[in-house]
């Protein structure tokens, strides 16, 4: 099976993205700043993404701050190269397939860096102390690297994607949702699933690959869920390091994200109910936008915009994950 691309560099940990809805409060949903003024109790999250599941695995604060608290968070180069990145591979493919070269995805860049800018003029402030266009240029071209590299991965000629950017919802039995955006489904003429993620960083080590792969078997699990297909293949591209990353799954694999995700789900709704959200700091702190509101940094929560009940005695076990 030969397939294609598509993608937005959606870093998988960034900001909130359409797929993440805020937690609601009441039954009605009103907005969550209104829930202590109606009285209305807390009600949990109805939806996860694979971004704020990781978010919630990583730091329960940092799950608050973003799907709760909505705080803004800045854009990083990083993250809009990515951005960028992903829509010129998506793109490449409305060519046909002798002309989807790395010459011709380099010349999208620009266009699609404008694209950008128009759709979320926020990201102009990074290079607003850039007056001469030196470091837009530097940056531009490591977009253009990356974009060339995946011509040493992959050959989009022989690639035509059944899906690219792909939104995908699929309701569990316990009724939780699971959504996200896939980058790139692929069909074989034998009717195998393939689906593909790039990622303009690179590669985790083996240790962390289980990780890496988070994020697609839970796509795995949702296409299972929607299409009663497991699909053949998952596959992460890392074009930041030039490696390809794929795993095989069988029932087995996705029954288990789904026993994750539930375990996951229950801790974030007795989270939301209690208003217990404990910060875990890791190296990864040192990405996090929201240092100044958190305890581990001296810093102090925006009040919980919920009713707040006491916590049960012996604490609350969050982020507390089922076998795996
Ligand atoms: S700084 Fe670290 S501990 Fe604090 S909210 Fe952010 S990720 Fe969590």
């Amino acid at each position: 099976m030969e397939t294609s691309t598509g993608g937005a560099a959606r870093p998988d940990s960034g900001p909130i993205a359409a797929a993440d809805p805020p937690v609601t409060a009441g039954p009605a949903a009103p907005a969550v700043d209104t829930a202590v003024a109606t009285g209305a109790c807390a009600v949990p999250p109805a939806s996860l993404s694979p971004s704020r599941a990781s978010d919630f695995m990583q730091c329960p604060l940092l799950y608050r701050f973003r799907v709760i608290d909505r705080l803004p968070e800045k854009p990083s180069e990083a993250a809009t190269r990515g951005t960028l990145v992903h829509a010129v591979l998506e793109r490449l493919f409305d060519a046909p397939p002798a002309e989807r070269t790395a010459p011709h995805a380099k010349a999208l860049v620009p266009g699609q860096w404008d694209r950008l800018r128009e759709s979320r003029p926020e990201v102009v402030e990074l290079f607003a102390d850039d007056p001469e266009g030196e470091r837009l240029a530097r940056w531009l071209a490591e977009a253009e690297r990356l974009v060339e590299r995946w011509f040493t991965l992959e050959d989009p000629s022989r690639l035509e994607p059944a899906e690219r950017e792909l939104f995908v919802e699929a309701e569990l039995d316990s009724g939780l949702r699971l959504r996200g955006i896939i980058d790139r489904v692929d069909v074989a003429p034998t009717g195998e699933v393939r689906i593909v993620d790039y990622k303009t960083g690179k590669a985790p080590r083996p240790e962390y690959a289980e990780g890496a792969l988070f994020q697609m078997k839970f796509y795995a699990l949702v296409v299972w869920r929607l299409k009663k297909v497991i699909p053949r293949r998952l596959q992460l591209v890392y074009l930041g390091s030039g490696d390809v990353l794929t795993y095989d799954p069988v029932l087995a694999d996705l029954e288990r994200v789904e026993r994750k995700l539930l375990a996951l789900w229950d801790a974030i709704r007795t989270a939301t109910e209690t208003g217990d959200w404990r910060p875990r700091p890791t190296k990864l702190c040192g990405w996090c936008d929201h240092q100044a509101h958190c305890p581990e940094f001296g810093g102090t929560p925006p009040p919980y915009p919920l009713p707040v009940r006491a916590a049960e005695p012996g604490g609350v076990q969050q982020g507390r994950m089922g076998p795996d």
